[in-house]
């Protein structure tokens, strides 16, 4: 039985393709900045992201905390969305490694508002922390794969500008947003400072993350990787495989996206309860409001070898991936139906 693998699009395995190029890739050492595929591979990404310099990182969680730590001093205060990845998945690591405090607003769909900004902006006051950095998301992860449009991020950005504070882009999945919207990747990045992208995951790298941004904040990141122990050396076996996900595996994210929209049309049909757009390759079951027990469900599904995880307290989460085939799509809707009809 084929294992049908939603949990995540970071289960994506290296296409062939990418495990060629590991195979040929011309390498060096990174820390001398001597791996030739390595710095293809940076300039590259600074060219797609429409930034000055790129740095390739071990993971997202890695590229983040690097923009943190090359904006701020310990004891500012850094403004997240609420259910933004970097507040609520990294292990807190921005107190722990840049000292900088969270200041968190609602979002809406994912987006900061700018009166939610305002507020939260410290003034100029003895006994304030001073805001060093505004951090948005894009896809919005816990919002179900919300795309936040252009227009919100400049909105963001202007304030940001006006008040002389930088800002950085959590991108993990930023591809799927241009994807989706049919609107360029470099119109959400000229609305921030610095972006992180992930390779590893619908992108399909098997490991690596980029950091775009000036070159000089670029360069304090480099510095703070290496303090981190993410020197790396022939790296050029990870690059290779990055420069083909970014170059070449982002036009097809938009059938994951059919594939997400053909399951949640099919869930919905038998009742089952999803609380966001689908928008890009997420899609978040509330089970509670579907009257379903959510472990059962996963056991359950697990049992007919498909695989899915629980998000927050209620939902199950699915995540369309390359893997993912019209033909599986079918499948689970088919065994979906089963099991309800087997609950009634
Ligand atoms: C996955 C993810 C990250 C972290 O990436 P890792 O490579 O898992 O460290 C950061 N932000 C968002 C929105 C993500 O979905």
């Amino acid at each position: 039985m084929k294992k049908i693998d939603l949990r995540s699009d970071t289960v994506t395995q290296p296409t062939m393709e990418m495990r060629q190029a590991m195979f040929d890739a011309m390498v060096g050492d990174d820390v001398y900045q001597e791996d030739p595929t390595v710095r293809q591979l940076e300039e590259t990404a600074a060219a797609v992201l429409g930034k000055e310099a790129a740095l390739l990182v071990t993971s997202g969680t890695q590229g983040n905390q690097l923009a943190v730590l090359a904006w701020c001093r310990p004891g500012e205060e850094i403004i997240l969305e609420e259910n933004s990845h970097i507040f609520l998945y990294e292990g807190g690591a921005v107190s722990a490694l840049a000292g900088v405090q969270t200041r968190t607003v609602p979002g809406v769909r994912g987006a900061i508002q700018p009166e939610d900004l305002m507020k939260a902006i410290r003034d100029d006051d003895i006994h304030h922390p001073d805001t060093g950095l505004i951090c948005m998301e894009n896809t919005h992860n816990r919002a179900g794969g919300a795309v936040v449009p252009p227009e919100s991020m400049k909105a963001v950005y202007e304030i940001a500008k006006e008040c002389g504070i930088p800002v950085h882009l959590d991108g993990a999945r930023l591809f799927n947003a241009a994807a989706a919207s049919g609107i360029p990747v470099q119109e959400f990045t000229q609305y921030v400072d610095t972006v992180q992208v992930c390779l590893s995951k619908g992108l399909g790298a098997p490991i690596g993350s980029i950091l775009a941004g000036p070159r000089d904040v670029i360069e304090r990141a480099r510095k703070w990787r290496k303090r981190l122990g993410g020197g790396m050396r022939q790296a050029g076996v990870i690059a290779a495989p990055g420069l083909i996900a970014l170059t070449k595996m982002a036009d097809r994210l938009a059938e994951d996206h059919k594939h997400a929209r053909q399951l949640a049309q099919g869930l919905t049909a038998m009742g089952l309860q999803i609380d966001n757009q689908v928008e890009t390759n997420i899609i978040l079951i509330n089970m509670v409001k579907s009257g379903q027990d959510r472990e059962a469900f996963l056991r359950q599904l697990a049992e007919q070898g498909i695989l899915a995880g629980g998000m927050g307290e209620e939902h199950v989460r699915f995540v369309t991936n390359y893997h993912i085939t019209a033909e599986d799509v079918q499948t689970v809707l088919d065994t979906v139906q089963q099991m309800l009809k087997q609950t009634v």
